[in-house]
């Protein structure tokens, strides 16, 4: 299951030390709101969280996209709204990763209409090559070839979620889950 790993554990953990003193410094003095993009960006959060040195709040949206597997269909949904009233916060955008930039467009331009004093986006990881709409992405941990990538919170079927890297989906990874401990 290591075999193919994209991002690793460490290279991971060094990164997001450097997004959290950016963060800090760009923040500081500022009314901050993170808001994670479940499920996706759910480690992501947990862990830059605590690399930033500001009080600040938490909240999350949920978004579904039309489609399955590993290609986006580009048709956006929320399914879970904010609980927080962001006109005139400053708020951060934490996102898994950016492929097309459909999801990201969708929901920034949701949240600008909300009035934020501001508006930025942090993403673990970046697929240049396969944006099809402009967006900006302000702090980006990776990027990375047009590959499907799982792992760090980013799932395939649900799967693999948990696992502490980011790697490369092989047909392998397809297979039923067979309870013989393997991740
Ligand atoms: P976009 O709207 O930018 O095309 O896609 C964003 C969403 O598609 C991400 O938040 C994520 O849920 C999913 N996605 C895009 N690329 C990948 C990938 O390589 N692996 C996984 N697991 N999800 C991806």
């Amino acid at each position: 299951m290591e075999g193919h790993i994209v991002i690793s554990e460490e290279d991971i953990r060094r990164r997001l030390k450097e997004l959290g003193e950016a963060i800090t410094r760009d923040y500081r003095g500022k009314d901050l709101v993170m808001v994670g993009v479940l499920k996706g960006a759910f480690v992501f959060l947990a862990d830059l969280v605590r690399e930033v040195d500001l009080p600040l709040e938490v909240d999350f949206v949920a978004v579904s996209s039309y489609g399955h597997d590993t290609v986006t269909s580009g048709v956006v949904r929320i399914i879970r709204d904010l609980d927080l009233d962001i006109s005139g916060r400053h708020v951060l955008l934490v996102e898994d990763i950016v492929d097309t930039g459909l999801t990201l467009r969708y929901l920034v331009d949701l949240l600008r209409a909300r009035e934020p004093a501001s508006l930025e986006v942090c993403a673990l990881l970046n697929k240049p090559a396969a944006r099809k709409v402009e967006v900006e992405v302000k702090y980006c941990g990776f990027e990375i070839p047009p590959l499907f990538v799982v792992g760090y919170g980013l799932d395939w079927a649900e799967r693999y979620r948990h696992l502490p890297y980011v790697k490369a989906l092989e047909e392998g990874d397809r297979k039923p889950i067979n309870n013989e401990g393997n991740r």
